[in-house]
Order: structure tokens, then sequence, then C-alpha cells
């Protein structure tokens, strides 16, 4: 394509130009920031939704899941329409935790009530 500013020749894909620097409206970049923040915010999703049935053996995965959504939420930050994943995965992700610590902790009392 051609520089709508300065009409040299330029990449198909450049955002700017390499000539006079001036932005060609495509959005490339932010395009791919998207795809990878939402990216982040599907595994964030379905790490959580999966932790909410594994929890019990891989507390970790509620951790992960948290940890993704989170890392989706902040690179999503530029396109709130395609953060609603990785802000679904942020608090799956929490109620999966809160769950398993609750199990965990009564679990952990019984079992050291039973043993005393
Ligand atoms: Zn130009």
């Amino acid at each position: 394509m051609f520089c709508k500013n300065c009409g040299k020749e330029i990449d198909d894909n450049a955002t700017v130009c390499v000539y006079c620097g001036v932005a060609t409206g495509k959005q490339a970049t932010v395009l791919e920031e998207s795809k990878k923040a939402n990216g982040f915010g599907i595994a964030g999703f379905v790490v959580s939704l999966v932790s909410l049935w594994l929890g019990m053996y891989f507390m970790i995965a509620s951790i992960v899941g948290l940890v993704l959504s989170i890392v989706g939420m902040v690179m999503a930050k530029k396109c709130t329409s395609c953060n609603g994943l990785a802000i679904a995965g942020f608090v799956i992700g929490i109620i999966s935790l809160v769950i398993w610590a609750i199990v965990w902790i009564v679990v952990g009392a019984a079992l050291i009530g039973l043993t005393t």
C-alpha cells in the first residue's frame, strides 16, 4: 500500500509509515494485542472453570486461572469489549479459590479433630 501522507510505498501490514511516521490507519498492533489478551482471558476463564471441579486435587489450577485472567485483564485494558472473558475468569478463579480454601480448611479441621 501507499502512505496517505507522503505517498511512498510501505509494507501492507505497517501500522505507521517508515518514511514519515504517520499512522496508516491500520491498527494491526492493537488488534494483535487484543487477540493475545483475549487468549489470556480465554485461558484464564477455562482454567478457572476447570479448577472449580479439579480444585480438590489441583488447587494450583485456581491460582493459575486467576493469574491468567489478571494478565488477560491487564492486557485487554485498551479493549474493553474483549475483556469480558478475562473478568469472568477472574471472578470464577476467586470463587474457585474461596470454595476450595473453605473445603480444605473444613477437611483439615476434621482431620485434626479425628487425630486428637
Ligand atoms: Zn509516509
